[in-house]
């Protein structure tokens, strides 16, 4: 196939990149302008393998011809409808196949558009659903430290990466946040679930005889956290963290934007690690990235407590213009489906053997300290420069572009989450091209 490049826009002034240093980028832009499988194509034509699904999304790889043909036939029937005191046969189809997926009993969905909005919305319906069981002093959240929730307020203030926060105001009252879990003097290069760290679960009942229980809605977790750079649960973490709640009442929240549609090699990280919650936050995976969307799983006796009120009443005043949007219910059911009869939800555990010894044979390269991994998810940690932390895994983004390898960085971590469909080959590719680049990077 032949791509043909892509003329670059006269100035990259005008858009506000986010989470981007914009003067840098702009002085040196790396412009994607095609995507296909397990590719992206700058506008100049090179081609980049794609080792981070473009942010943890693309999980059934780009461009899929049975999505754009959904998208396309949807708008072209119905392109918008409100989901507010009204509704369309998508929505309700989607959500009837979305809870045959999730685990437990969380038989209801509600849509957003994104992670964050995913997030935001479980926050409020924990709060909520206190109150309307009458615990309405069941108010404080709780989150952990390195956890990334997105971006909306409800999102930073459970979230406890500091640069998120610390220029936002004084964020949601009420929220206090366990320890992370990332040890690299026990844990280092463990592979898969580290054996060190359970006891930092018990943080949550030395939050409960602080606060008391009476006043606490949730605890939100990832189960596994990506964008502080692939954090994993020891042993035993979350199913503690589970027994915590239920002896308190308290609603755990997972937050499965990235571990959600077959990260770890099961549909959900929850079958992963045989816990259920009370509500699972998705987005990314849920349409292949392909049309923005987001997904509130709730467990039967939540949605049921709310379902108590008078029979005209709003049970829940929230939602957004796009709850269900026809051309994301679209996406969403043709990416349900290609992952079904490619069976691409297991296909992680099938390579996770591949996948981590292909990671861990980074081990032992110069400024590597710590490799870690899970189903299809690695983290690379490296010794940050004294003078300048953050540079050197910035270089190896750089330089692996350059070679035509896309990874991601957050601060000395390189995390990889590639496609699902990636083939043995080109994991293989993925981690020589990293390897080369580690041994040239000062
Ligand atoms: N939660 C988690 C665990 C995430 O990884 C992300 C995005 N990386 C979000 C929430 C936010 O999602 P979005 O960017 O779609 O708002």
């Amino acid at each position: 196939m032949t791509i043909p490049t892509v003329p670059t826009p006269a100035t990259l002034d005008a858009f506000w990149m986010p989470f981007t240093a914009n003067r840098r980028f702009k002085a040196h832009p790396r412009l994607l302008a095609r995507a296909q499988g397990m590719h992206y194509w700058t506008d100049d034509g090179r081609q980049i393998l794609d080792g981070i699904a473009g942010l943890w999304c693309v999980n059934a790889g780009h461009a899929r011809p049975e999505i754009t043909e959904a998208v396309s036939r949807q708008l072209a029937t119905l392109d918008y409808a409100p989901t507010f005191q009204m509704g369309h046969p998508q929505a309700f189809e989607l959500a009837n196949r979305l809870v045959e997926l999730v685990p437990g009993d969380l038989d209801h969905v509600f849509f957003t558009n994104s992670g964050s909005e995913s997030v935001d919305t479980a926050l409020k319906i924990a709060i909520a659903y206190h109150r309307s069981r009458g615990e309405a002093a069941r108010t404080r959240l709780i989150g952990r430290e390195k956890g990334y929730h997105g971006v909306g307020f409800g999102g930073i203030s459970v979230g406890g990466i500091v640069n998120n926060r610390k220029f936002f105001g004084s964020l949601l009252p009420g929220v206090d946040h366990l320890s992370h879990t990332l040890d690299i003097e026990h844990n280092a290069y463990s592979r898969g679930q580290p054996e060190w760290g359970v006891h930092l679960a018990d943080e949550l009942e030395r939050l409960v005889a602080l606060h008391d229980a009476s006043t606490i809605a949730a605890v939100i977790v990832e189960p596994i956290a990506g964008s502080a750079g692939v954090i994993l649960p020891p042993k035993g973490y979350l199913q503690r963290l589970r027994s915590i709640c239920d002896r308190h009442g308290i609603l755990l929240i997972f937050d499965e934007v990235i571990t959600g549609f077959g990260r770890l090699g099961t549909p959900f990280g929850a079958h992963y690690f045989d816990v259920v919650p009370d509500m699972i936050t998705s987005a990314k995976g849920l349409t292949n990235g392909a049309v923005p969307m987001g997904a509130v799983f709730v467990r039967k006796s939540i949605y049921d407590a709310f379902m108590h009120a008078p029979e005209d009443a709003i049970e829940l005043f929230h939602g957004y213009t796009y709850s269900a949007h026809p051309a994301a219910c679209a996406a969403a059911l043709a990416t349900l489906e290609i992952y079904r009869r490619e069976g691409l939800l297991t296909r992680a555990a099938d390579l996770s053997r591949i996948w981590e010894d292909a990671v861990h044979s980074l081990r032992g390269l110069p400024h590597v300290i710590d490799v870690r991994n899970l189903g299809l998810v690695a983290g690379i940690e490296l010794q940050p420069r004294s003078s300048a932390p953050g540079t050197r895994a910035y270089d190896v983004f750089v330089a692996a572009f350059e070679k035509g390898v896309l990874i991601r960085t957050t601060g000395d971590i390189i995390a990889l989450s590639p496609p699902l469909i990636i083939e043995p080959v080109q994991i293989d590719q993925l981690v020589t091209t990293l390897a080369d680049i580690l041994r040239a990077t000062p």
